[in-house]
């Protein structure tokens, strides 16, 4: 019992790891162990790790890691592809391996063989498209159009010139420092796809996280499946209630049950959790970008309104408070002639004191779910109307 128990332990850690490691900073964790966890493993333990370096090895040493990470963190580098190419390829193989012998099963029939490899393909095909696209490189020869096709709303997004690229950045687009180049309705830049995400890619870049998120919980479910089927063929139950004289309910048999569960299927339960946890993480982020495209907003933007609105807030709240300050002088200055008002009149004029002005955010790109989902599976740069178009 003690190596099943073991794997529970040693599942839950890695989940753990894994779930504060990306979902850390959600603000649903604030405060909580699961942030201080991805404090730790975003920059405290990498801190630590160089103090160590430079204490045991020099600075030589310590030099040799900070020009590591620049490579791994400031410059286009195939390592998360690699490591994408090394999780999906991993995980099949181990799959193939530990649980195809139980294909067809009670519940499992035999075509999820071939289904598995299709889709698996389908998804390798996303990653590729995501990867290797132009994301919507803003050149010289195209610069005009992309002014044309994005106006500047003059809120968020200002006509100015690219320091580096010394043309002009039209409305959305952003210079990426990684790639080194302006790419338009810039989403971010994905260190997975080794590219930015923009005009022209984000509908991969979404059908990738959609597909994918299926595929983990496809697996998972089917995996679900090959247990039970596996518990029907193998009559656990039968042989637990009728030879071992375990009594017929779920409190009765839930702890023999899951007992023969983690000593026969603990590769399937590992495989199953361990895709149900990423299935849940990519849903997340699926789900985000999808209401992105549905109100025709990128993650730069969002960002940029966050920054809008928390600015507009703050002088907006000044604005207030300077005009409660101004009337309070004013009416201290009338005070000193007229006779004191009363305390009921005194109550009432406070509530005419002017209001914080609410922020609104006009967002001009957002032009209806319907078209802003077209904009994405058909970026304005491959519609026939952008090559027409000319800034002048
Ligand atoms: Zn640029
Ligand atoms: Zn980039």
């Amino acid at each position: 019992m003690d190596v099943p128990w073991l794997l529970v332990a040693h599942g839950s850690l890695t989940a753990l790891v894994v779930v504060s490691f990306l979902c850390g900073q959600w603000p649903i964790f604030e405060g909580t162990f699961v942030q201080s966890i991805n404090h730790f493993l975003t920059s405290g333990a990498y801190r630590h790790f160089l103090r160590l370096v430079q204490a045991s090895c020099g600075n030589g040493a310590r030099d040799l890691v900070l020009g590591v990470e620049q490579y791994c963190c400031d410059r286009p580098n195939p390592i998360l592809q690699l490591f994408y190419v090394a999780i999906i390829g991993g995980s099949y193989i181990i799959i193939v391996q530990t649980s195809f012998k139980y294909i067809p099963g009670y519940y499992v029939s035999v075509w999820h063989r071939y289904l598995s490899i299709v889709v698996v393909s389908i998804g390798a095909i996303l990653f590729a498209l995501t990867s290797f696209s132009d994301p919507g490189t803003v050149t010289s020869e195209n610069v005009s159009q992309y002014v044309s096709a994005y106006p500047f709303d003059n809120i968020i997004f200002v006509e100015k010139e690219c320091s580096t690229c010394k043309i002009i950045r039209p409305a959305r687009a952003k210079h990426c420092r990684i790639c080194d180049r302006c790419v338009a309705r810039f989403d971010h830049h994905c260190g997975w796809m080794n590219n930015c995400i923009g005009e022209k890619n984000t509908r991969y870049f979404v059908a990738f996280l959609l597909w994918h998120f299926l595929l983990c919980m496809y697996g998972a479910v089917i995996l679900a499946f090959i247990i039970a089927g596996e518990l029907k063929v193998k009559k656990v139950i039968y042989i637990l209630t009728v030879y071992y004289g375990v009594d017929n309910s779920f409190s009765g048999l839930f702890p023999h049950v899951a007992q023969w569960l983690l000593a026969v299927h603990n590769t399937q339960i590992l495989l199953a959790v361990f895709l149900g946890i990423i299935a849940l993480l990519l849903g997340g982020f699926c789900a985000y970008h999808v209401h992105l495209c549905l109100s025709n907003t990128t993650t730069n933007e969002s960002f940029k309104w966050q920054d809008y609105i928390f600015w507009m807030k703050k002088e907006n709240a000044a604005r207030a408070s300077a005009a409660v300050l101004k009337a309070s002088i004013s009416g201290a200055s009338s005070e000193a002639q007229e006779p004191a008002p009363s305390k009921w009149k005194t109550f009432f004029s406070r509530s005419q004191t002017p209001a914080e002005e609410p922020v609104v955010k006009n967002n001009i790109y957002d032009v209806g779910w319907i078209r802003n989902l077209w904009e994405v599976i058909v970026p304005l740069s491959e519609r026939r109307s952008f090559s027409r178009r000319k800034s002048d």
